[in-house]
């Protein structure tokens, strides 16, 4: 079965690989995406994607690594630090986001869960280096905090203001909601992982694999 899965995926992925982007017209800044581990190492990373632990059931990503833009990167940073004063880390599930991937993710999504998904035609936040997925955990043991729902879970406990679950998963939610939207961030309304920085639309939609992610500086 995981093979069937992993051929259908090749094959749908390749198919999105031959597609392009869409073209924006307009100014743009440089891209500069910066590895988020290299700024600070207290973050803690579960790069799903790089794994078979995702929605698709294989990895879609060939390094387990989080890139931002600088400045989204810059206060993913500075939100882990207050985090850190209350006993919590930064638990990071995704950065930037190479477009063939959102186009992949589309192409497998049935239709009645497409809310979870951007649409290629516009990119996604992810493909401009300005969104990110995380969660918190606990210094002390490493582990995951509780939350209403698992990561991308397509389910109403995944939307920000769901009020089921248990009033800890609520309040750790929300806690994370507080501190990322202070260094710029605002939430998804239907994912309480997922984040958008303040200045995603001055970086154009990138479709540079990972390795090749600052190749010149290498
Ligand atoms: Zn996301």
């Amino acid at each position: 079965m995981r093979i069937y899965l992993q051929g259908i995926l090749l094959i749908l992925f390749l198919a999105s690989c031959a597609v392009k982007p869409p073209r924006e017209k307009g100014e743009f800044r440089n891209a500069d995406l910066v590895e988020l581990i290299k700024l600070d190492s207290t973050l803690k990373l579960d790069i799903r994607y790089a794994t078979a632990n995702n929605f698709t059931g294989a990895p879609v990503y060939e390094e387990a690594k989080a890139y931002l833009q600088r400045p989204a990167a810059e206060a993913v940073v500075k939100a882990d630090s207050v985090l850190g004063t209350m006993g919590y880390g930064l638990l990071i599930f995704d950065g930037y986001r190479p477009w063939s991937v959102t186009k992949l993710f589309w192409d497998i999504t049935p239709e009645k869960e497409k809310i979870f998904v951007a649409n290629p035609r516009e990119g996604s936040r992810h493909n401009r280096g300005c969104a990110v997925d995380l969660s918190l955990y606990y210094l002390s043991s490493g582990k995951e905090v509780e939350m209403p729902s698992a990561y991308d879970a397509a389910l109403e406990s995944a939307y920000a203001d769901y009020q089921g679950g248990t009033k800890e998963e609520r309040e750790n939610r929300d806690l994370l909601i507080q501190v990322m939207t202070r260094f710029g961030f605002q939430v998804y309304e239907y994912e309480w992982w997922h984040f958008d920085y303040k200045d995603w639309q001055s970086y154009r939609i990138l479709n540079i694999p990972f390795s090749e992610i600052n190749a010149d500086a290498k």
